[in-house]
């Protein structure tokens, strides 16, 4: 019976190979002499079918099948890279990369069924391969483009800061941090005192080269651990991990000051002598992401309201 079935299988399209109840090979299609390199000249009448496949000579999946081997001696074998077919009982199907093909290696999906006599006593396994190297290239080339989009979609076009759309994951993710640690977290919002005025004056492209300034100033003033974000217009905000609210007050302080010295080093001319109203808050045990914004923002509004060009705690 497995003769009748091994000359039937020559002509077939799809890689495969059969053993019998001693796990010999006894038969290895043209398809799979083409994907292996091993002829089946050399390899029938053998046990070598893992050598054909592995660095080392190990079981392949169709010895498992065939030997009845439980899912998990399966998994010890192929990492969780393999499934039980959903519609043939003791039928594993997996994909996996082998190193060992062609010049830079080939993935390979590969299925294993078991094979019975009339009387259901197993008489051998059979195991199909098929290159799937090409998709899992294209998969890849899309997961690539996917995560470069995400991270292109997360900058603002004019500073190269985090937008608004990042904060709030950002954010989201440090809160839970802080809350895990138990470590202190601070926000710190800020919008640039009468810009409109710049772009009246000296019109928008003006305006855009002042956001760059203050995108460059944050980057020289910052923390490696410190998120920067522009929100979109004139307002940027700074995520300040492990930072107490008396520890952001002074660097926020720090940075009015470093605009206001970079204003009077002779840069006001490109600055337009422009000031920042900044509004600084810690993290509270029942804040939300909601709350800690509002309250940072109504500091920001409050910097405003008592003048400008000064950093307020709330
Ligand atoms: P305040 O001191 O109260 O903050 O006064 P303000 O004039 O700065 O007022 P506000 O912050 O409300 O104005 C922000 C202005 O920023 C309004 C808008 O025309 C301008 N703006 C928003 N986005 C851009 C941008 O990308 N480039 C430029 N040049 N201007 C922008
Ligand atoms: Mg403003």
């Amino acid at each position: 019976m497995l003769q009748i079935l091994a000359s039937a299988l020559n002509a077939f399209p799809v890689a495969c190979f059969l053993i019998n109840s001693e796990h010999r090979v006894i038969h290895w299609n043209m398809a799979c002499e083409v994907l292996t390199g091993v002829s089946a000249r050399v390899i029938v009448g053998t046990k070598d079918q893992g050598k054909a496949f592995y660095a080392c000579d190990r079981m392949v999946m169709a010895d498992l099948v065939l030997d009845g081997a439980a899912s998990n001696q399966v998994d010890a074998l192929y990492h969780g890279k393999f499934r039980p077919s959903s519609t043939v009982p003791g039928t594993y199907e997996a994909e996996d990369f082998f190193p060992n093909f062609g010049k830079e290696g080939r993935w390979l999906y590969f299925t294993a069924a078991r094979i019975c006599d009339v009387h259901g006593t197993p008489i051998g396994a059979i195991e199909t391969l098929q290159d799937v190297t090409a998709r899992q290239q294209a998969e890849a080339a899309l997961h690539l483009s996917n995560e470069r989009f995400k991270a292109l979609s997360w900058i603002d076009d004019l500073t190269q800061l985090y937008n608004s759309r990042r904060f709030h994951e950002v954010l989201d993710n440090e809160i839970s941090r802080a809350a895990r640690y138990a470590h202190p977290l601070s926000l710190m919002v800020f919008d640039i005192d009468y810009f409109k005025q710049i772009n009246d004056t000296h019109g928008h492209q003006e305006g855009d080269r002042v956001l760059r300034l203050i995108a460059e100033q944050l980057r020289q003033w910052q923390r490696e651990a410190d998120h920067l974000f522009r929100f979109g217009g004139d307002e940027f905000a700074v995520i300040l991990p492990e930072t107490n609210a008396a520890a952001a007050h002074s660097a926020a302080t720090r940075l009015v000051e470093a605009w206001r010295q970079f204003n009077g080093n002779g840069a006001g001319a490109a600055t337009h002598g422009s000031t920042l109203s900044v509004g600084v808050t810690q993290l509270k045990a029942d804040d939300t992401a909601e709350t800690l914004v509002r309250r940072a923002d109504q500091a920001a509004y409050e910097a405003k309201r008592l003048g400008r060009d000064r950093v307020i705690g709330a």
